[in-house]
């Protein structure tokens, strides 16, 4: 099989650029001017033919599973391979006869705009108001870019035709090349007298409101496409889409992951050790958790179905509460004396510590909360 790669000297992941480039420096040094002699010749046909492969997507990615256009065939353009292929490599246009006149119209580009919004959004949807700033059809010309009673005529420079004609001296004889006529811009016809409102674009630049609804379950960086609400094409072209990035604002109180949503509540020791019912406030309002006897510090407390409600799937999230116990740091004399009691009572007047188990430490209930236990 030929190696089409090596015959340009460039890499199996080359881009399309680097193998325009190298079959454009192959064929100048193979330049019968340059290089008489029928060595040149079947080597620019070589060069040629790997060039025709691997300019083609499809027959390039044809060629890289194994199937080669040109097996069997002895050198020479196969069929597919046009001439203008090569004077699209050398000349950057098209060949002669190409294409006509091109269309004013066409479609308008996708705009994409952010949109910060409160936690509360993502857990729950919303529905915004969202000023957005795009190209709209201008209503003076209804998108013809002409002013009112005129229209348009016939280029005089391309006869109508779009695009010039060009003769170039090549290596490989004369040959005729065609660009866009610059004086239409290659649209074959001239706009007599363009209208004020938009210069003869057939749109104008607009600020609107836009409602849009926004899901419970998204996050940063989830898109909303809105197809037809992006920037109206010139001279009436459909219009592209909206894409509306989502950017959730951090919460004071609550982090999220996936989700679920997490937040920490402080506990007095006394409250830890002896069990007590503690408000807490979620975003669904306040609520009670019933905090255990015997509570350790970093255990937590889930609340099913408080957490953000799943975009793809029923049903939401947990809000898992890190249970934070606090060791008073000022007592007063009674109360010190009543620890000091209770340490008595508990044998642990003289204190001593004790080595934990690895992995049993304080937090480990927290890493089996954030790997979904
Ligand atoms: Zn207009
Ligand atoms: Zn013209």
């Amino acid at each position: 099989m030929n190696d089409y790669y090596a015959d340009l000297g460039v890499s199996r992941d080359a881009s399309a650029e680097e193998i325009k480039k190298a079959y454009r420096k192959k064929a100048r040094q193979l330049h019968p001017d340059v290089n008489p002699g029928a060595e040149a010749e079947t080597e620019f046909k070589r060069v040629s033919q790997a060039y025709d492969v691997l300019s083609d997507a499809g027959k390039r990615a044809a060629y890289d599973r194994g199937q080669d256009p040109y097996a069997g065939a002895t050198g020479g353009f196969g069929q597919g391979f046009t001439f203008s292929d090569i004077m699209d490599a050398f000349f950057g246009g098209t060949a002669a006869g190409a294409r006509g006149p091109r269309s004013r119209v066409q479609r308008g580009h996708d705009a994409l705009v952010r949109l910060d919004v409160p936690l509360s959004t993502a857990v729950f949807g919303s529905e915004e108001t969202l000023t957005i700033d795009t190209a709209v059809l201008c209503t003076t010309c209804t998108g013809s870019g002409a002013q009112a009673g005129s229209g348009t005529r016939t280029c005089q420079i391309c006869a109508g035709r779009g695009e010039v004609q060009q003769v170039q001296r090549s290596f490989l004889g004369q040959v005729m090349t065609s660009r866009p006529c610059q004086a239409c811009r290659g649209y074959g016809d001239v706009i007599e007298h363009p209208c004020f409102d938009c210069s003869g674009e057939g749109r104008v630049r607009t600020r609107r409101d836009l409602t849009l609804k926004v899901p419970g379950g998204v996050d940063s960086g989830t898109r909303i496409q809105l197809a037809g609400e992006g920037e109206v094409g010139p001279f009436g072209g459909e219009p592209g889409d909206l894409y509306v990035e989502i950017a959730v604002e951090p919460h004071e109180t609550f982090t999220r992951r996936g989700d679920d949503l997490h937040c920490t509540l402080e506990v007095p020791m006394t409250a830890a050790a002896l069990g007590a019912t503690l408000p807490v406030e979620t975003l669904d309002g306040p609520t009670e958790i019933d905090v255990v006897p015997g509570t350790q510090p970093g255990e937590t407390v889930t609340l099913g179905d408080h957490g953000v409600t799943h975009l793809r799937a029923q049903g939401r999230g947990d809000l898992v509460v890190h249970l934070d116990v606090k060791v008073p740091t000022r007592l007063t004399d009674s109360q010190r004396e009543l620890l000091a009691q209770l340490a008595e009572e508990r044998g642990e007047a003289r204190p001593e510590g004790r080595m934990a188990a690895a992995g049993h430490g304080r937090g480990s209930k927290f890493w089996d909360v954030l790997r979904g236990r």
